[in-house]
């Protein structure tokens, strides 16, 4: 009981000097933890896998934010898409407030990227080459032996290296993999700013993975701050029943001298806990929801006989009045807005226009009487292509009494991202202008394929 005494005044990674405590976590095993195993494999594939997928060839994914060009899902979104990313960023924020709600800090134990490679990669190599936890901590608090120098030398090798690869594969996101393969096959002098950056990821990857570690979950990331303001007694966590285990204590040689709670006091919920935390101090910020205490204690739980899930998932509020967790009216409200945003955010993704256009008539340009019969008016149009590849693109009217003259060079193609832009007149007979103001549909194609229409004031004689 000592440690609770100081719960809440101090931190579980450093000691009462200051100093960073190391954290020995004990590998989990369990049910749990075999489906977070299986979940990190996907996601691991998928994450190294993924910027090599290519639809038609464009990329499925890429986070391009040095030429502000975005691909999701094959779509590419450019900075003219703001009101998307205004949309799409309100709906991941309130997606994030709605799950943290419901199910507390889930996401961090189980597909937060950080914990993945930390124990589901980094953690597991260490094991391998340099033992079990305890054995880690038992060797570390000797003095160092040639072997122990050599497996360590050996661990920070390929700990440098997964980061080098890791770094690689987080700037094909943002680059491409072709890009990035001229970075790795042309010489550094021809990529200075490229090499540069995959130094600099694979350095910080390896500084988080071999030293940072845990400190990134507890002290820098700020969604872990978030969890303060987010959960309430009603969300999900990992919890400690303590109207079941408590009093506490170590189980006695016969069942009758036992203490009343189911809680044997094993420390096993701590030793396996990659932030150190005793989770049966109630809910804190450390913890990432990583239910590696639940597989520990169900596995103490089935060694003396007891039911199991003594530590779960459950809400505070549930634990307490031992009933089931419920959603609240106001995680309800939230998941309605929610879903409503989704819903406008996937029309505007679905009717989006291949090309982006805005067409202006010339200011200061009044309407113009031609030799040949015609009055005209003159414009411009402003363009920018979202596809992937180089379009063919050509401007037609909807009417048969006017016409398009180009002035100067006409546009037949574009290409992505870059704005383009031409002149034109649209020329109508004399005869056939009867209003002051006529409106015409200026249909803008690509090839015979209807991408977008404008409505386009003609001023006319009188
Ligand atoms: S308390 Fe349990 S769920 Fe929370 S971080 Fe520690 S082991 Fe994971
Ligand atoms: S693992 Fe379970 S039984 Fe052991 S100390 Fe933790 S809560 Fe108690």
């Amino acid at each position: 009981m000592e440690e609770a005494a100081h719960y809440g005044d101090q931190l579980s990674t450093v000691d009462s000097k200051g100093k960073r405590k190391w954290i020995y976590a004990l590998q989990p095993k369990g049910k749990l933890y075999k489906y977070r195993s299986l979940l990190s494999l996907v996601y691991l594939l998928a994450f190294f896998g993924l910027p090599f997928v290519r639809i038609k060839g464009v990329p499925l994914f890429l986070f391009n934010f040095p030429q502000a060009t975005f691909i999701f899902f094959g779509k590419v979104f450019l900075p003219q898409d703001f009101i998307l990313l205004g949309i799409g960023m309100l709906a991941v924020l309130l997606f994030i407030i709605v799950f943290t709600f419901v199910y507390g800090r889930v996401f961090c134990g189980w597909a937060c990227p950080q914990t993945i490679f930390m124990e589901m990669v980094f953690r597991r190599i260490e094991y391998w080459i340099e033992g079990p936890a305890q054995k880690q901590r038992a060797n570390d608090h000797k003095e160092w032996t040639t072997e122990l120098y050599v497996r360590k030398g050996i661990k920070h090798m390929v700990f440098f290296l997964l980061s080098f690869l890791i770094a690689n594969t987080f700037l094909a996101y943002i680059i491409g993999t072709e890009a990035l393969y001229h970075i790795m096959t042309d010489p550094v002098s021809e990529h200075i700013g490229g090499f540069l950056a995959i130094l600099g990821f694979t350095i910080a990857f390896y500084v988080v993975y071999a030293f940072v570690r845990e400190l990134v979950c507890t002290v820098v990331c700020p969604y872990g701050r978030l969890q303060s303001v987010l959960l309430d007694k009603n969300s999900l966590v990992v919890a400690y029943d303590y109207i079941r285990g408590e009093p506490r204590g170590k189980r006695k040689k016969t069942e009758a001298n036992a203490p009343a709670g189911d809680c044997i006091d094993c420390n096993m919920c701590v030793q396996v806990c990659p932030t150190g935390i005793d989770i049966r101090n109630g809910l804190q910020l450390e913890c990432t929801n990583c239910t590696a205490c639940i597989d520990a204690c169900n596995m103490m739980m089935e060694k003396v006989h007891k039911p199991l899930n003594l530590i779960r998932i459950a809400s505070e509020a549930a634990i307490a009045e031992n009933r089931k967790p419920r959603i609240n009216y106001r995680t309800k409200g939230y998941a309605a807005v929610l879903i409503a945003l989704l819903i406008v955010l996937s029309s505007l993704i679905i009717t989006r226009a291949k090309f982006d256009a805005t067409v202006l008539r010339v200011p200061g340009q009044v309407l113009q009487e031609n030799p040949d019969g015609t009055v005209s008016n003159l414009y411009r149009i402003k363009i920018v292509s979202k596809s992937m590849r180089p379009e063919s693109y050509r401007l037609a009217l909807d009417s048969k009494d006017a016409r398009i003259e180009y002035v100067g060079k006409h546009l037949d193609s574009l290409y992505t991202g870059k704005s383009a832009e031409e002149t034109f007149f649209i020329k109508v007979d004399t005869g056939k202008v009867m209003r002051r103001k006529e409106q015409y549909t200026l249909r803008i194609l690509s090839g015979d394929e209807l991408i977008q229409t404008k409505e386009v004031t003609f001023i006319g004689t009188y």
